[in-house]
């Protein structure tokens, strides 16, 4: 079959090619063109598009269920392209060691952080394992961030031992509305998105300037190259308050 039109311009009699709704369809579903899955190193993500949208998703720690089945849910209805870690527990594998996938955004926290879960491996063990990341990370980088304009969320759940208040003392603004509910907070690095989230129920704070030291962590990375980025934390088993905290940023950000 031909699915290719040659089509006159009416104004100019040139001829020119034109591609049938049939074939861009066709081409739609070409996994060169719609990746169902994106991988640096042990960290492999299952892709989950709908529709035409800016809006970006993302579960990166893979022990995080509730955040995990809020974005599955709010995928199902809305449109934007979903990341979820495909694994059941917070680090990845890496050369026989170990990761936190959200540390892995820059050489600096990623070499913290493989010391920190691999107090046995050598110094080149650890270079080895900082050069395939060095190597490989722009290829997620550039999957993961948001087209120009667009959000990246990013869905978190914490336990007893973090909350808003570990992030106060290094944001560079705070907007406490639920004091008593430390753990269900946004933290965003745009300004307009900090003046859009003050206005819900819920807590946010705003980290925009890079901090004294990079963890590795995609909001730092999204702070440093300028992008729209918003954690959204919620503690875990509170899929309820996570759903609905999604809902309102999704109707109230730009
Ligand atoms: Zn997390």
């Amino acid at each position: 079959m031909n699915y290719v039109r040659e089509v006159a311009n009416p104004f100019t009699g040139k001829t020119s090619t034109a591609w049938s709704r049939r074939q861009l369809l066709l081409f739609g579903w070409f996994p060169f063109f719609h990746r169902k899955q994106i991988t640096l190193n042990g960290a492999r993500f299952r892709v989950i598009r709908r529709g035409k949208s800016k809006r970006r998703y993302l579960v990166i720690h893979g022990d995080e269920q509730t955040a995990r089945q809020v974005l599955e849910t709010f995928m199902a209805t809305h449109d934007g392209v979903a990341f979820l870690i495909e694994s059941n527990t917070r680090n990845v594998s890496i050369n026989g060691g170990e990761l936190d996938p959200n540390r892995m955004f820059s050489t600096e926290g990623a070499e913290l952080n493989l010391k920190m879960l691999n107090p046995g491996w050598s110094y080149p063990q650890v270079e080895i394992a900082l050069s395939v990341l060095d190597h490989h990370r722009d290829h997620l980088v550039n999957a993961l961030l948001p087209p120009k304009r667009g959000v990246l969320v990013a869905l978190h759940n914490n336990s007893e031992d973090y909350s808003v208040k570990d992030e106060v003392p290094i944001s560079d603004s705070i907007s406490l509305k639920q004091p008593d509910n430390p753990h269900a907070f946004f933290l965003c690095t745009d300004p307009k998105d900090y003046a859009a989230l003050s206005q819900s129920p819920y807590n946010v704070v705003l980290q925009q300037k890079k901090p004294q030291q990079d963890d590795g962590s995609l909001s730092r990375l999204a702070a440093r190259e300028g992008v729209r980025y918003v954690n959204l934390e919620v503690q875990k088993g509170d899929a309820n308050r996570q759903a609905e905290m999604l809902a309102w940023l999704d109707k109230n950000l730009a």
